[in-house]
């Protein structure tokens, strides 16, 4: 009788460790999907241009999925090695803390089943993030310095701008370390207190999205259920955000956050992947109007790789979108907002960045223009609203 009770513990303990090594990578393959292709076009032209270029991208959730970042995968679309392939400079990894269980571009409770807790179990993350939404921040930017201490001449977080300097400098060497800029999708993980501001400035979070998916106290999302604009804490949150140097990005806010935000301060704000509603009209994409008043203020406006942002994912329909916002907002305010690794599915992961800027030159996109929004309107952004210290 024991020895059949301990033949079939032993048996669950097995099963339990071999679902924890399969569940993550069957997960992630079902969510960050490549479109299967034939290498997309490359001149030789096109290949010595983005050789020449730094590469930043405004958006990754690559620290959601349990990977060695360090280790080449044929899972998702971003791990270090995959980066250097496709000559990117810098990348922001976003921290997403909640997202609903079966959630759309239209509307979303911030109630109800949470997606995030149950891959926080399926990747048997530490039982800190299961139930806070600020211990998933932490848990993730903690991933994030972990990989880059093992390996720095790779990786490099990066938390100010002497920090970037170094970076593009060592990158001019032709050392070929990647950036990383630790941002956050939705001040939902500050759990409703301020003082947790300055706890994500020192775990090295400089970029925080407002919202993501649902409405939270901060204001409305857009993809919410209420619309609506900033509250008097999202107020008081902007406030000790800027304070920090923080920069703020309102990707998924709602219309009305954005309107309140521009209002309420004069800094350059940052739609870190997203589409343009006049190029591609959709839930998921704001106005063309709103996206100007963003540029006037000095802001960059990610555009993104997948279809509800661009309505054609591929190169070609990427370089589109691209135009499309030059001619609207001006090219000193375009960047790459790419959403890898974010759940959805892209023409190609970060090996293939070059095939934009192919898309680009075929396009018609000058080589001054291509340069600023492949990655140096982002550096400059950077460098001038990184902390100082
Ligand atoms: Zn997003």
């Amino acid at each position: 009788m024991q020895r059949r009770l301990v033949l079939i513990l032993s048996s669950l303990v097995l099963l339990t460790a071999a679902a924890a090594l399969w569940l993550p990578g069957w997960i992630e393959n079902r969510l960050n999907l490549t479109i299967a292709h034939q290498p997309w076009p490359m001149s030789p032209q096109a290949q010595i241009l983005h050789q020449s270029l730094v590469v930043a991208d405004l958006h990754a959730d690559t620290t959601l999925w349990d990977r060695d970042l360090l280790v080449r995968s044929d899972r998702g679309h971003v791990d270090v090695p995959r980066l250097r392939e496709g000559n990117i400079a810098v990348q922001v990894f976003s921290a997403v803390t909640r997202s609903p269980v079966g959630q759309d571009y239209h509307s979303n409770s911030s109630e109800g089943l949470d997606a995030i807790t149950l891959l926080a179990l399926a990747q048997a993350w530490p039982p800190r993030t299961w139930t806070s939404l600020y211990q998933r921040a932490l848990f993730q930017a903690d991933k994030l310095h972990d990989t880059a201490a093992r390996a720095p001449e790779q990786l490099q977080v990066i938390t100010d701008r002497s920090e970037l300097r170094q970076l593009l400098s060592r990158r001019q060497a032709g050392m070929r370390t990647v950036g990383a800029v630790l941002g956050i999708e939705g001040a939902h993980a500050l759990e409703g207190r301020l003082d947790r501001i300055d706890d994500l400035y020192q775990a090295g979070f400089r970029i925080v999205g407002l919202q993501h998916f649902f409405d939270n106290r901060l204001g409305g999302s857009l993809h919410g259920e209420s619309r609506g604009g900033l509250t008097d804490f999202g107020r008081q949150a902007v406030d000790a955000l800027l304070a920090r140097d923080m920069i703020i990005d309102l990707a998924h806010s709602s219309e009305q956050v954005v309107r309140d935000v521009l209002a309420h301060t004069d800094r350059p704000l940052l739609i870190s992947h997203s589409g343009f509603y006049g190029h591609c009209p959709g839930p998921r994409n704001i106005s063309d109007d709103l996206m100007r008043a963003v540029a006037a203020q000095g802001g960059l406006i990610g555009v993104g790789f997948w279809e509800a942002a661009i309505c054609d994912p591929s190169p070609d329909g990427i370089a589109a979108a691209i135009r499309y916002g030059i001619q609207l907002v001006g090219a000193e305010h375009i960047a790459l907002g790419s959403d890898f690794d974010g759940a959805v599915t892209t023409p190609f992961d970060a090996t293939e960045m070059a095939a934009v800027t192919h898309a680009l030159i075929e396009a018609g996109v000058s080589h001054s223009n291509i340069r600023r929004v492949m990655g140096g309107n982002l550096i400059e952004f950077l460098l001038n609203t990184l902390p100082t210290v």
